[in-house]
């Protein structure tokens, strides 16, 4: 049966996606508690929640021990640098937030009686042979590639993570997320669709590495968060993706980029990072069938509405 979530941690809650889910959470009733080390998170992304008592921020880095005074119905784990060229810089950081980090957020959870959730992701897959890929695909990762930092900390997450659960009886949720964009990404982030929609409204040529053959399936983050909050609420231990399944080449992005926006830059190649992945898209049936969940907004739109706030963003900044 579904618990009733009053008060909820979100590590990461001044990050790209954990600001979204503090926003949802306190719109659906609940208490939240953000906690984050502003490493690639920003006060930004939660300024105007300063306001609402039921907004509470702790700056603090989860790799350290977690403490949070008075009661906790969920922990939701989503602190860890996100974007290759985040974790490439801070792989120290990012092995550590993903292992002692989820360590100390799980003793949080067991401490308080609290579902645990965790923010994994695709790159558990690594760069998979099995093309979508379910949940039950064990994956394809280079332990000591410049990604392992990332990939590893996530799939040592999941297993820890399981191990509370089997071993203390943790209730737990595990989510695999797939490249999220939406409002609130930094312009600097690194990520291909924040590079390439600023890059085009900066009228600078968009950068794709490689031949840009190979593909991702983008979810716009409204849709994301929906599908993770469903799974918090939901009975389902996971690990479930959720994730947009419409899968595009990057070459295929970079036009849709320069249509949304009406654009002129120029399309340049760039080197291919190592370990890029070649091919991802999510099956998504267990989430259909057991969240009742899908995506609904698609890549265009999503763009659309994500251009507009880097509009916004660039202008003033
Ligand atoms: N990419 C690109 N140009 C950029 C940034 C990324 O062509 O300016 C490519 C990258 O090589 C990868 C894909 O876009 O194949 C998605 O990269 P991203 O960093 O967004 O996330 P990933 O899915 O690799 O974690």
């Amino acid at each position: 049966m579904t618990r009733d979530i009053k008060r909820v941690v979100v590590t990461g809650g001044a990050g790209f996606i954990g600001s979204h889910l503090c926003r949802e959470l306190l719109e659906r009733g609940a208490d939240v508690v953000c906690v984050d080390n502003l490493v690639t998170g920003s006060l930004d992304n939660v300024g105007e929640l300063f306001a609402r008592p039921e907004f509470t921020f702790v700056h603090h880095n989860v790799s350290d021990f977690v403490h949070v005074p008075g009661p906790v119905d969920a922990v939701l784990h989503f602190a860890s640098p996100a974007s290759p060229v985040d974790y490439l810089e801070l792989p120290i950081q990012t092995l550590k937030v993903g292992s002692l980090g989820t360590h100390n957020c799980l003793g949080l959870a067991k401490d308080k009686g609290a579902r645990f959730f965790l923010a994994s992701t695709s790159e558990v897959y690594g760069d998979p042979l099995v093309h979508p890929q379910p949940e039950t695909y064990w994956g394809h990762v280079n332990p000591v590639g410049p990604r392992g930092v990332y990939d590893e900390a996530k799939r040592f997450a999941e297993a820890m993570t399981m191990a509370y659960h089997r071993y203390h009886g943790v209730d737990v949720r595990i989510a695999r997320i797939f490249n999220v964009f939406g409002p609130r990404m930094r312009p600097s982030d690194g990520r291909v669709v924040s590079n390439f929609l600023v890059q085009a409204l900066r009228g600078e040529p968009l950068t794709v590495y490689g031949d840009g053959s190979q593909t991702r399936s983008f979810c716009y983050v409204d849709d994301e968060v929906a599908g993770l909050l469903a799974l918090l609420y939901s009975d389902l231990t996971g690990p479930v993706n959720v994730g947009n399944p419409n899968e595009f080449t990057v070459l295929q992005l970079a036009e849709l980029v320069l249509e949304v926006t009406g654009s002129k830059s120029e399309v340049v190649r760039r080197p291919l990072p190592q370990d890029d992945p070649t091919r991802r898209q999510p099956d998504i049936t267990l989430a259909r069938a057991q969240l009742g969940w899908e995506p609904k907004v698609d890549l265009r739109e999503g763009l659309a509405r994500t251009a507009d706030w880097f509009r916004r963003v660039i202008a003033v900044g």
